[in-house]
């Protein structure tokens, strides 16, 4: 790393801890916007949504290694500091938290955060280990900052679920709050990992978010919701997602199958299209 940042950067917790502090001192409101950096329109909705609504905004950047299985995306994880630094600058939050991976996980650190039931369906059950990682990190970056709020996408409904689970079994003084997804024009969700896609699969990609609204939509009319994932797994099949992981109508906030239709529900689905395993989630 050379060269200014365009905004104060702290990459210990003691440092954190101290700028927290003399906020709190003083009856400042304090948002936070944990990320993995590499950011986008869809970051930066978080962090526009913290800076609207608390007096100073933290923005962690931390590719968390605890989150990515063996055969996954960490060591090739696109990472700028500098672009993102800027980006959350010109928002006007008012501090970053770059730590190093030592300085989340000291040598000898065992202790893990397992959300069950909640964190062990879905991207549980094919990304094991992913939701003990991503509760983890995000309970230490809660109890690190203290936060009066503290913002995430709905892009990741599952983990948004899995987050104020673990707020309410831990009584972490945190209010968790859930941003609508930023999407394409076509539809596609924001994401990362949407460099992965070639040209060609760039097309085909909102063909996803198409599927899910149109499952979502006949849902809502009674349209029995087994069938409609059926018909959804082969229309992604057709469009040339090589995988489908699931796609599936749950209760919103359980995630259980939604056997209860007067109760909201959420169609979920991950799929591969080449190198990229797109999540996304609609309301029905
Ligand atoms: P990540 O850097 O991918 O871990 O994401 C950091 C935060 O940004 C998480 O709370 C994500 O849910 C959120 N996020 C990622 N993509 C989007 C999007 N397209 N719209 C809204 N929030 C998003």
């Amino acid at each position: 790393m050379t060269g200014a940042l365009p905004l104060d950067t702290v990459r210990t917790v003691a440092d954190l801890r101290d700028r927290v502090r003399d906020w709190r001192k003083a009856g400042l409101r304090i948002g936070l916007v944990p990320t993995m950096g590499a950011l986008h329109a869809g970051h930066v909705e978080l962090v526009k949504r913290a800076v609207a609504g608390c007096d100073r905004t933290v923005v962690t950047l931390f590719v968390n290694p605890a989150q990515f299985g063996p055969s996954e995306d960490y060591a090739v994880y696109p990472r700028d500091e500098v672009r993102d630094a800027a980006l959350v600058a010109a928002e006007g939050a008012g501090l970053l938290f770059a730590p190093g991976v030592e300085e989340v996980y000291p040598e000898g650190h065992s202790t893990k955060v397992h959300v069950g039931g909640l964190g062990d369906v879905l991207e549980g059950e094919f990304r094991p280990g992913f939701f003990t990682g991503v509760a983890t990190v995000v309970t230490k970056l809660l109890l690190q900052s203290l936060p009066d709020e503290a913002f995430f996408g709905e892009k990741d409904y599952q983990q948004l679920q899995v987050i104020k689970k673990l707020i309410r079994d831990l009584d972490i003084p945190v209010t968790a709050t859930g941003v609508p997804t930023v999407r394409e024009a076509d539809g596609l969700a924001l994401s990362s990992r949407n460099a992965y896609l070639t040209a060609e699969e760039r097309v085909q990609a909102p063909i996803l978010h198409g599927t899910l609204a149109q499952v979502a939509e006949q849902v809502g009319r009674g349209v029995d919701p087994r069938m409609q994932e059926e018909w959804a797994r082969g229309q992604l099949a057709r469009a040339g997602f090589r995988q489908v992981d699931y796609v599936t109508v749950r209760d919103a906030s359980t995630l259980e199958e939604a056997a209860d239709a007067s109760r909201p529900a959420r169609v979920l689905a991950a799929a591969w299209l080449g190198k990229a395993r797109l999540i996304d989630n609609v309301a029905v």
